[in-house]
């Protein structure tokens, strides 16, 4: 039994198996993380930054950036809170000078069981190796189209698929294995890339998933007509390639799982669209600047940076507070609310 089972906020029963966690509101533990690195990018994917709304020299100065220090303390307070997990994300996290030393750094923490990172794949080829020297676990390479006019237009006319390609193989060279690949899909922008995709990464070890175009933030005109629901996705694949449903890995994967009949790999869909998985999101965001978003479509954060100068126990104690206020389930009640204002994709990182 770890000490903090005594904390006020912790409201989770504990073993020494598995960690305490303050539960939410809805009794939800918190066990992963997502802390934006960066919120500057050198794509402009227009479902999620377009290039008419955000200016190119988009970006905190350093100073408004956590620094390396600040991350520590940070990532050591969530991890009391419960976090097993930790997903480093953007922006580009490539972006974000010396991130290795960072990586290294965090990989140090007792009780982070899973480090990843997720990326569009443009910078990988050059730091994929320092990377997995550093200790990162696993990848998550963003990948919407094979056909480089698509892929192009999709990251906002910056993106090359042949570097993201060289990406993966170096990733995989320096030792990453299993991959994960997210592909949105939006109807007629890209959903005929759904098929070369599979195709591409069957066999690869790599798992491709393919994610519902989501109504995150207000700057991407999102409309509903562009979602493709998973579903019909995987009928799709089906019909080509016969899957067959897998069981979750852990309770609140937010993908759901097929595998190929024919033992060629598994894919996953992520539906927060169509299926929304609020009841066991267990997922807090931290932007680059330091401010807490308990959910994807929130409005505003709550500001944590200015408690890391007291240490791990004050993170714990002030966030450990604003998990267990925590009542957002906004996928669960998508329409039946009006929606306002939501925080940006690119500063929370996904
Ligand atoms: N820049 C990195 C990348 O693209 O992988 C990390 C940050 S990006 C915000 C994280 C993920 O969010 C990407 O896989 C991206 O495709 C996804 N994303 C961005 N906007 C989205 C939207 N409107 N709906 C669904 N997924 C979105
Ligand atoms: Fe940049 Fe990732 Fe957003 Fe594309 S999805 S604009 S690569 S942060
Ligand atoms: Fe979690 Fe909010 Fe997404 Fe629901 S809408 S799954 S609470 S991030």
């Amino acid at each position: 039994m770890t000490v903090l089972a005594s904390h006020p906020v912790f409201a989770t029963q504990v073993s020494d198996e598995i960690p305490a966690s303050v539960a939410d509101r809805l009794g939800r533990p918190l066990r992963d993380l997502r802390l934006s690195v960066i919120d500057a990018c050198n794509f402009r994917c227009p479902y999620c930054m377009p290039a008419d709304r955000i200016a190119d020299d988009h970006g905190l100065d350093a100073a408004s950036r956590l620094d390396f220090d600040e991350m520590e303390t940070l990532v050591r307070a969530f991890v009391r809170l419960g976090v097993q997990k930790l997903r480093l994300t953007g922006g580009e996290p490539l972006l974000r000078k010396r991130l290795p030393d960072l990586v290294a750094r965090l990989m140090t923490i007792p009780g982070l069981d899973d480090v990843a990172l997720t990326t569009n794949g443009s910078l990988l080829a050059g730091q994929a190796l320092a990377l997995r020297r550093a200790g990162l676990q696993r990848l998550t390479v963003s990948l919407d189209a094979l056909d480089q006019r698509i892929y192009q237009q999709l990251s906002g006319g910056r993106g090359n698929v042949g570097q993201v390609l060289a990406g993966i193989a170096a990733a995989e060279a320096a030792g990453f294995v299993s991959i994960k690949l997210n592909c949105v899909v939006q109807r007629g922008i890209n959903d005929d890339q759904v098929l070369p995709l599979v195709k591409h990464f069957r066999n690869s070890g790599h798992v491709l998933r393919f994610i519902e175009y989501m109504d995150v933030g207000t700057c991407n005109d999102w409309s509903a007509a562009r979602v493709v629901p998973s579903v019909e996705l995987r009928d799709r694949i089906h019909a080509r390639w016969p899957l067959r449903a897998l069981a979750p890995n852990y309770r609140g994967e937010v993908a759901t799982r097929y595998g190929f009949d024919d033992g060629a790999g598994e894919i996953g869909f992520v539906s927060s669209m169509s299926e929304p998985f609020c009841g066991d999101c267990h997922r807090a965001r931290v932007s680059a600047d330091g401010k807490l978003y308990t959910c994807l479509f929130a409005g505003e954060g709550a500001d944590v940076r200015a408690v890391l100068a007291d240490g791990v126990d004050a993170v714990v104690e002030h966030v450990g507070r604003l998990w267990s206020n925590r009542g957002d389930r906004y996928s669960e009640l998508r329409g039946r609310r009006p929606a306002g204002k939501r925080v940006e994709m690119f500063l929370v990182g996904g």
